[in-house]
């Protein structure tokens, strides 16, 4: 029995669960985790091949190329870019380069279950706010919760698990309310599925407002999950202070090479995405026409707000061969993978609606 005594904090820490996995062997649709369903490019593999032959040896620590790529793809200078060990590392390191002990954190609830965790281990204190009708950000109730101790708001669009974006307006009115010195984070992980023509363009408040921070991955639609490769994009100043913050060699070699190639292969893998918004809106549809209440979606997954029954349809989900991710109490999120996944959930759905 160690007499190492834990930091407090850690007693109080939420859970982040992770989504189900298969049991090996088990035939069942993986849709708990947000993944993207197709394997990686073969390009993608031979980079890693290649990389695979330097693991010896230390990877770019602050992964030059990489930002320089993703600086030019997206028409930002390379210092306003600060990759890392997927988005929620560089969270943390957002975080950890802005907050002072104590300080408070602005976030929505319910949101990406990562937000609470990553905010406590910054030492600063979460203050979340309910989400508005439709699974939608309440970004009035946000601006207005913070206060002369607020350092950070987090602003998740599109939101996980419900998946409605913020809009172009509505963010516009909250950046203007937001005093210039509080950081708001804007957290596009899900971005490139967004469709809504209202949606807020996350690069476009970064070049308006000096305090916002846009966090982007290669997880979700670049389908480099198991690499582990997020980014920040911010003024170059705080992006020094971010990279002062992040956790050395970071990204390894391996993750740098294949989300180069990614970046070489944005149209292929675009297509991809669009393929999966098509079986995005084929669930979303489906499940309304057998009468189940689901928001709109801009991301790669949809959300049943199911209540007490949250726990009980997953299970049974699962028991039918579509693994989703249930939030106890309050709903289940599905991630959209292969069309027959689709087929498999609406089916079983439809079922549980009788
Ligand atoms: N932000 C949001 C809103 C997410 O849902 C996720 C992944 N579930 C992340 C960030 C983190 O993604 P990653 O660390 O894989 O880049």
């Amino acid at each position: 029995m160690t007499r190492v005594p834990l930091r407090k904090a850690l007693a109080d820490l939420p859970p982040y669960v992770p989504g189900a996995r298969a049991p090996i062997g088990a035939a069942a649709y993986k849709l708990s985790s947000n993944e993207n369903p197709y394997p990686p490019l073969p390009a993608v593999v031979a980079a890693l091949a290649d990389a695979a032959m330097d693991v010896n040896r230390y990877p770019d620590m602050y992964a030059t190329e990489l930002t320089a790529a993703i600086a030019g793809s997206l028409g930002v200078g390379a210092e306003s870019v600060v990759t890392g060990n997927g988005s929620v590392a560089v969270l943390a390191h957002v975080l950890a380069a802005v907050c002072e002990p104590g300080d408070e954190v602005v976030l929505p609830w319910r949101s990406f279950e990562a937000y609470p965790i990553a905010v406590t281990l910054a030492g600063a204190v979460g203050v979340p706010v309910p989400l508005a009708a439709g699974g939608r950000l309440d970004l009035e109730a946000l601006a207005a919760a913070v206060t002369p101790r607020t350092r950070v708001v987090l602003v998740c669009t599109p939101n996980n698990p419900t998946g409605p974006a913020v809009h172009a307006d509505e963010l516009a009115t909250f950046l203007d309310a937001v005093p210039s010195d509080v950081l708001v984070v804007l957290d596009e992980a899900y971005v490139e599925f967004v469709r809504d023509p209202q949606a807020a363009d996350g690069l476009a408040a970064f070049a308006a407002h000096p305090n916002v921070v846009v966090l982007r991955t290669f997880s979700k639609a670049y389908g480099l999950a198991g690499l582990r490769v997020g980014y920040a994009v911010a003024r170059p100043r705080l992006a020094a202070g971010i990279r002062a913050a992040s956790t050395p060699f970071g990204v390894s070699s391996l993750a740098q090479h294949a989300a180069i190639v990614s970046l070489r292969s944005v149209g292929e893998l675009m297509a991809r995405v669009d393929a999966i918004v098509v079986e995005r809106d084929r669930m979303l549809g489906g499940l309304r026409a057998q009468g189940w209440d689901v928001p709109d979606s801009q991301a790669n997954f949809v959300w049943l707000p199911l209540g007490d029954q949250a726990s009980s349809f997953a299970a049974a989900a699962g028991r039918a061969g579509v693994l989703v991710r249930p939030f106890a109490g309050d709903g289940v999120r599905v991630s959209v993978g292969e069309p027959e996944a689709t087929d498999l959930l609406l089916e079983f759905a439809s079922t549980a609606r009788h």
